[in-house]
Parts: structure tokens; sequence; C-alpha cells
């Protein structure tokens, strides 16, 4: 496992959202370490500033601009709850080249996680919200467009709905983005009927959970949804919006799954990469605001991208919400009628 991260990281200071800390990094960094004392074999690499060309790929180059500004004042916002530090421009365009590097390890064959703040999934093309200014997700996937992957997946277990990355690939069909969340929840996107349009129809694929939703829910949609739906994609590589606001402990969150939930979705998801032939699953940090549950859940995730065996997950069929969301994706997946 290659490890993404730089100091800027805890530069980041967003005045407007308490939650978003600083002390998250330390916090996921220490979950690194945590799955190092348990055997894990980690690689700590450097990263550097996400490439231009992969930034204006996912992002509005007049977008870009005014971030970099902002920052270069001192500061400001870009929503009520997202603002910018002296130091934000630094450590986003960082955050989205960790996630750069984590594509370069999958290309290598090398499972990554890229461990920075801000997070991006909120972030679309020319608009920040919700703690985030750059689509690090996006970025990567556009980077990974740039180095020949063709096709590329994205799944979000974040609690919140990610509508930055939806809206970005809304229209693709190279860059397939399923996401499971809370719903009804912020920011208010990710109905199941939600599938993409033009020729991104059918891939944006959306699985909204009631609150205090737990692992069975989960895994019912890792079995009837994500799963098959990998299968039938046969993506080249999996980036993970890695989230773990859907801890049970966590700030913001209203779900009930635990570190160990984590990591048997990763371990799912490293079992499926190989059996369709992809790079190992590349993971980017998005939200999490209990500290000590995003210590205990990034070290849970690498570990579980170890684990040579995955849930024997069922899906049971039923009238439930993954019944709605394949249901909704049915026409254009043979695996879902
Ligand atoms: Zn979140």
């Amino acid at each position: 496992m290659h490890v993404y991260s730089d100091p800027a990281s805890e530069r980041h200071v967003n005045s407007m959202a308490g939650v978003e800390a600083p002390e998250r990094f330390p916090a996921a960094l220490a979950g690194v370490e945590e799955a190092e004392r348990a055997g894990v074999p980690v690689e700590h690499r450097p990263c550097q500033p996400a490439p231009v060309d992969a930034l204006e790929a996912a992002h509005a180059p007049r977008y870009l601009e005014s971030l970099e500004e902002l920052s270069a004042r001192g500061g400001g916002y870009v929503d009520f709850d997202t603002a910018l530090s002296q130091d934000s421009w630094e450590a986003a365009t960082l955050a989205a080249g960790a996630a750069v590097g984590a594509v370069e390890s999958a290309l290598e064959g090398t499972g990554a996680f890229a461990i920075a703040r801000p997070p991006g999934h909120h972030a679309g093309r020319d608009y920040g919200m919700g703690f985030c200014l750059l689509n690090s997700a996006a970025v990567a996937a556009e980077y990974a467009r740039s180095r020949g992957l063709d096709k590329v997946a994205i799944l979000d277990w974040d609690v919140h709905h990610g509508n930055g990355t939806q809206d970005i690939f809304y229209g693709s069909e190279e860059v397939l983005y399923l996401s499971a969340h809370q719903s009804p929840f912020y920011p208010g996107t990710g109905d199941a009927r939600e599938a993409g349009e033009d020729r991104g129809k059918g891939f944006t694929g959306n699985v909204p959970l009631p609150g205090r939703s737990g692992e069975d829910l989960y895994a019912e949609a890792f079995a009837g949804f994500f799963v098959p739906i990998l299968r039938e994609f046969r993506p080249a590589l999996i980036l993970v919006s890695a989230g773990y606001d859907a801890h049970a402990d966590d700030l913001l969150g209203g779900m009930r799954l635990t570190a160990d939930s984590f990591g048997r979705f990763a371990s799912t998801l490293a079992a499926v990469a190989r059996e369709v032939g992809a790079a190992p699953p590349a993971f980017l940090l998005e939200g999490g605001y209990n500290l000590n549950a995003l210590t205990a859940c990034v070290a849970a995730t690498i570990k579980g991208t170890e684990e040579n065996s995955s849930p024997a997950w069922e899906y049971s069929g039923g009238a439930g919400p993954v019944e709605a969301a394949r249901k909704a994706l049915s026409p254009f997946w043979e695996c879902l009628r």
C-alpha cells in the first residue's frame, strides 16, 4: 500500500466548519500507522500539486483562478460552510495531487491511499461547497484517462452524496459514478432516478439509504448493485471516495457503520478489481469527523485491502432502497434485469 500525504493538509483552515478540522489529518495518518503496526507493508510517498491539465479537465480555469486568488489574498469563502485560508490553494492542489499519485501507484499495480484535506466530492466544475474546493476524485479520474485508462469507476461511500463528482461526469460513459449515501440529507441530491444524461445515461448509480442504516443495508447495496455493475462495466481502475462519516460515532452522519464495515467494503472492492483485471483500488479520503473513528476506519480500510477473502454478501431482493436503485439502472445494465 502506498500512502500519499503532505503536511500542507494540516495548514488548510476552514473557518466556516469547525468539524472539518486540521486535526483530521494526523488522525487519518494515525490510522495508517495502526495498519503498519498490524503488519501491513506501507510505503509513504510525497505528493506534487496536481498537474494543471488534470485540474483543468475537471474544473473551469476561471474557478481555479478564483480559488488561487482568494488564497493569495489570505482567505475568503465560497459558500456558507466552505472557507479558504492562506494555505488552502496549496493544500487543495496537493490533495488533488495525492489522488493523482494514487493513480500512478495503481498504474504500477499497487494499491494506494491519498490521505489529504480538504475533501473534494461536493466540488463541481465551477463551484466549491460542503467543505470541498477541488474535486480530487474527479481530477484523479481525468488524470487516469489522460494516462490511457479508458474506463474508470468512482465508488463513493461517504455518508453525503457526492453531487460534485456526479455533476462533473453526468454526461460521461467513461467514468462510472456509484454512491451510497444517507437520504434525505445534505446536499439533497442523489436520488435513485439520477442516472446520468446523454451518453452518460446509466453511468451514474445512486443508492439513497435512510438514516440509521447499518452494514446489512450497505451489504445489500454492494451485493445487489455496486458489485454486479462493476463486474459488467469492467473498469481499468476503481477510485474510492472514502469518507468515514457513515460511522456510528460520526458528528455529522446518522448511520451505524463500524470501522470493520469499511474493512469489508475495501476487501470487497479489492476482490472485484482482481476479478475484472482492474488496478488495485485507490482510496481518497473524503469526510469523517470523529477523530478516533477516523483513525480506526482508515486502519480497517488498509487492512481490508490485504484480506484474501471478501464477505459472502448476497442480495435478497425485496422492495427496499437497493431495489429502487436497481430498477432505475436496469435499462442500462444486463446484470440488473
Ligand atoms: Zn461527508
